[in-house]
């Protein structure tokens, strides 16, 4: 009876033993994952972003992930000019953050992006040396690194707007890839709707969207793009001097012009706000060479009077709507076709608009103007109460950006208050940062196909 229970008890341990080595037989592989590095140098910081994906599904939609996102302290690379030999220790921390993260094994196969933006522009307008000289420390500094690094480029306004676009489409689903026996059924119906881009950086903005029109008025702002299978008509317009930090820098040199006490009585800032600004600062970009006069003193002081209505009456006059060679335009004889569709709203459009509680789809355009008129109107004492935890120069200037970001949807690209509804302002999609820095990735890395990949109608893709 012994014996029968102990081979009893074997028989069962030799089953237990023959499904665990079935189910060891069928575990998935370990992924075979990759990584990739951009560097945004935009002109008033650095973040660096860290993407991983299966290295198998490399050209599926959204599988991309954002896993880390390391923001570079200091200002804007273009800031450097004149200590170049400082980029380097600028850089360290997140370069050393990103050896980190990424397996060592990895290192050398994981290729490194960095793209300079408006700030950059702006400083190779004023002098294409200096720009080439910071551009050259930043390259030295990254190759320095274990890294396969691509290069450091400083990217037109176009390509900015454009891989914003891709970068929102791509984390939203909306360059869906269908099995290929539906793609047969829809060939050539392009019944995909994607999101319109709206980013707002310190030194430009850009905006871009799917032209419905098909007609080109200005090749300038047109862009044809072939992406899974799909063709794309798109409008794209970076407007340099028009981020929010130059769109300041150009409204104060505007009001300023008239005063001859060297006193800025200035409703964008709350009242009881003082702040001294330099002349020297103010002529420094040239954003704000239109503006320039000989003032009969050399620094000026703002005095904030918090009201919204005449703060909006200043920052329009920084938009030229007199003139206009196409059937439409934007501001300063920029052409613009009309607005279509539903528009993700990025970068400061958002920090801005968040800090103000109005990122919410509930909130009108009626609803965030009245907001803001309250914000503005409350005085520098209350809100410096009121919000401790925020940094001075943001909280400083809420009243103005949310001011500027109204004029700028409302009267600069004529979004109206049935269409404003279309505006989703969105600071992150699936866990990545909505901005350019991805959709430049994907197309540097070749993940974008233009053509869909076969994959056979029962595969198991
Ligand atoms: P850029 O450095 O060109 O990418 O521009 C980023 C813009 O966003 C700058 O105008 C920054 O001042 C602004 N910004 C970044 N973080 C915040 C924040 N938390 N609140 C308000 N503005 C912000």
């Amino acid at each position: 009876r012994n014996i029968l229970v102990i081979l009893g008890f074997s028989c069962v341990i030799a089953v237990i033993a023959l499904i665990a080595v079935g189910i060891s037989q069928n575990k998935p592989l370990p992924q075979n994952v990759k990584y990739g590095i951009v560097l945004d140098a935009g002109s008033s910081h650095t973040s660096l972003y860290i993407y991983s994906w299966p290295a198998e599904k490399e050209n599926d939609t959204g599988i991309v992930q954002q896993i880390e996102e390391c923001k570079v302290a200091g200002p804007g690379i273009s800031k450097y000019a004149q200590k170049t030999n400082e980029i380097g220790a600028y850089l360290t921390e997140c370069m050393e953050r990103s050896s980190e993260v990424i397996p060592v094994s990895q290192h050398q196969e994981t290729p490194v992006y960095l793209g300079a933006t408006a700030g950059m522009r702006l400083l190779r307008m004023e002098s294409e040396q200096l720009a080439d000289r910071v551009m050259a420390a930043v390259i030295r500094s990254l190759s320095d690194y274990p890294f396969n690094f691509q290069g450091a480029t400083i990217i037109s306004g176009q390509e900015e707007g454009a891989y914003g676009w891709i970068t929102i489409n791509y984390l939203l689903g909306n360059f869906i890839q269908k099995s290929n026996w539906l793609s047969l059924i829809s060939e050539g119906i392009n019944d995909e709707k994607t999101f319109g881009a709206l980013d707002l950086g310190g030194a430009s903005t850009q905006i871009t969207f799917v032209n419905e029109n098909h007609t080109v008025e200005s090749p300038d702002n047109s862009l044809q793009f072939r992406l899974y299978g799909k063709d794309y008509d798109v409008y794209t317009h970076s407007f340099l001097c028009y981020g929010k930090d130059q769109a300041l820098w150009q409204k104060l040199a505007k009001d300023i012009q008239v005063s001859s006490d060297g006193i800025l009585s200035d409703p964008c800032f709350h009242s009881g706000y003082e702040k001294i600004v330099n002349v020297s600062d103010l002529y420094k970009t040239p954003c704000t060479k239109r503006f320039e006069r000989t003032l009969p003193f050399d620094q000026f002081k703002i005095q904030g009077t918090g009201n919204y209505e005449q703060c909006q009456q200043s920052i329009l006059e920084l938009f030229n709507t007199s003139y206009c060679p196409y059937s439409q335009c934007a501001f300063n004889g920029i052409f613009l076709p009309p607005l279509q569709g539903s528009f993700g709203a990025f970068s400061a459009f958002y920090f801005v608009m968040d800090f103000l509680n109005l990122t919410s789809e509930k909130v009108s355009q009626e609803e965030a103007i009245r907001r803001i008129e309250s914000f503005c109107s409350q005085s520098w004492k209350v809100v410096r109460t009121s919000f401790p935890g925020i940094k001075e120069k943001y909280l400083s200037e809420y009243c103005f950006s949310g001011t500027y970001i109204l004029s700028l949807l409302l009267h600069g690209y004529h979004f109206t208050s049935n269409s404003w509804e279309n505006i989703h302002f969105m600071g992150k999609i699936r866990g990545a940062n909505a901005g350019w820095t991805l959709g430049y990735m994907l197309n540097l890395t070749n993940m974008i196909p233009a053509e869909q990949p076969f994959s056979p109608p029962l595969s198991h893709s």
